[in-house]
């Protein structure tokens, strides 16, 4: 036992190694030195010879210095809020790899002098969303609702619907979120009908704002009512859309989902919206509207608070001047069943339809119908398991994988992961 503990060669000389002094420039001295640490226990404790700790400790080293990991969203839910909502699109990628280092975010390399902050971003935003007199983008949607409250209504009154006092996920609600700005929210209606009269009932003096929020993530059916923002914009109070999804403009795949371009012409002052949803970029705040409205909101010290990194600002622009962002090409794709049964006929399992969603906070109970290939239940942890990690979607008693998420590009690779999973 000594003798092997003596022959365990030491950290500096395991550090010699010439493929793991490349990955203390590729991860980090610590990093690299934990592998070492760790690979040393092992041939002290008799698990691996001591000239085989090099080796191992390079097996050891993390795939990269983010624990985050890729995984394949085999789950058919487009906007997953627990895988990152939206993938970007390659542009967006090269977009924020191009403004990693030192870049002109709020300088004017022509004059030298400093200049508006994230303008080639906000420009794209404008010629999106030509309606809007102005725009602003802050960190994400809930941001961008707090902006607009705060700067319109703090120490007054918020009119909303109890229809639409919801909840966004993971606990918080829209309610707590504008009382933590200092404005007083005040419920007009009931749960299921809000009629314009219980508006006009409730404004007055210390009405700063009218908000109409989108319920994106649940449908009340039967017997309702709710009051639009056309209607609303009647009231003579400025009126704050939160539309939720980012859908810019009308889309007949996505009917019953509002968009940034109806709002502003129904007369909303302010449309907010977030970034990583249907948009299909990274995670951020539009605030799109008014002149008038959006100047107090951007002279409002949170909207520092809320500043968008210079990356984000990168990939907002690509997105929106770049090719179809991925969620689109989700949404849309076709040949599913095709690769189903292709997937299918490689590994065994079922072909079955399948009822994607949109997801995270979209398009509330409408089904993308597509295909997934059916797999016993047990599949599904050790799939996660694996490498690449694989997320399907466990229902009825069976691992479902649903190709709508996945590239194409992928499609071999999910292949060898259930592959591997089988022998
Ligand atoms: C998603 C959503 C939000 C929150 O947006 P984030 O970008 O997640 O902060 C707020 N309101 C509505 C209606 C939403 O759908």
């Amino acid at each position: 036992m000594t003798d092997v503990r003596r022959a365990v060669p030491r950290t500096d000389a395991v550090l010699a190694d010439p493929r793991l002094a490349a990955a203390v420039i590729r991860l980090g001295r610590a990093t690299v030195k934990a592998a070492v640490t760790e690979a040393q226990e092992r041939a002290r404790l008799g698990a691996v010879p001591p000239e085989a700790v090099p080796d191992l400790a390079v097996a050891l080293l993390p795939a990269a210095s983010t624990t985050l990991r890729p995984v394949l969203n085999c789950t058919g839910v487009v906007l997953h809020t627990n895988l990152g909502r939206a993938p970007l699109s390659p542009a967006a990628v090269d977009a924020m790899a191009r403004a990693s280092g030192y870049v002109d975010v709020e300088y004017d390399v022509t004059t030298g002098a400093r200049a508006g902050r994230g303008r080639g971003a906000l420009d794209a935003l404008a010629a999106a969303v030509p309606d809007a007199e102005q725009v602003l983008v802050v960190n994400n949607g809930a941001a961008a609702l707090v902006l607009a409250t705060t700067a319109l209504a703090a120490g007054r009154e918020v009119l909303v619907s109890r229809g639409e006092m919801v909840e966004i996920g993971d606990g918080f609600r829209l309610p707590d979120l504008i009382a933590s700005t200092g404005a007083r929210l005040r419920e007009v209606g009931t749960t299921n009908r809000t009629r314009l009269q219980d508006y006009a009932d409730a404004a007055g003096p210390d009405t700063g704002c009218v908000l109409k929020v989108h319920p994106s993530n649940f449908r009340v059916e039967g017997f309702t009512a709710a009051v639009g923002v056309d209607e609303l914009a009647t009231l003579g109070v400025p009126v704050v859309a939160d539309v939720g999804s980012g859908l810019l403009a009308p889309d007949p795949l996505l009917p019953d989902e509002p968009d940034v371009r109806t709002a502003l012409r129904d007369g909303a002052a302010v449309v907010t919206c977030s970034g990583d949803k249907l948009l299909g970029g990274p995670q951020a705040g539009l605030v799109v509207g008014r002149a008038d409205a959006l100047a107090v909101l951007r002279r409002h010290p949170l909207y520092r608070a809320f500043r968008c990194d210079k990356t984000t600002l990168a990939a907002l622009e690509a997105t929106l001047r770049g090719p179809e962002p991925p969620v689109w090409q989700a949404i849309r794709a076709t040949g599913l069943r095709e690769r189903a049964v292709a997937l299918a006929d490689a590994v065994g399992g079922k072909v079955v339809a399948s009822a994607g969603a949109v997801g995270g906070g979209g398009a509330p109970g409408h089904a993308l119908d597509g295909w997934a290939v059916a797999l016993p239940a047990s599949f599904a942890e050790v799939l996660r398991h694996g490498d690449p990690c694989v997320v399907a979607r466990v229902a009825d008693g069976l691992c479902l994988l649903d190709l709508r998420c996945v590239p194409p590009a992928q499609d071999v690779r999910l292949r060898n992961a259930v592959l591997a999973c089988t022998s």
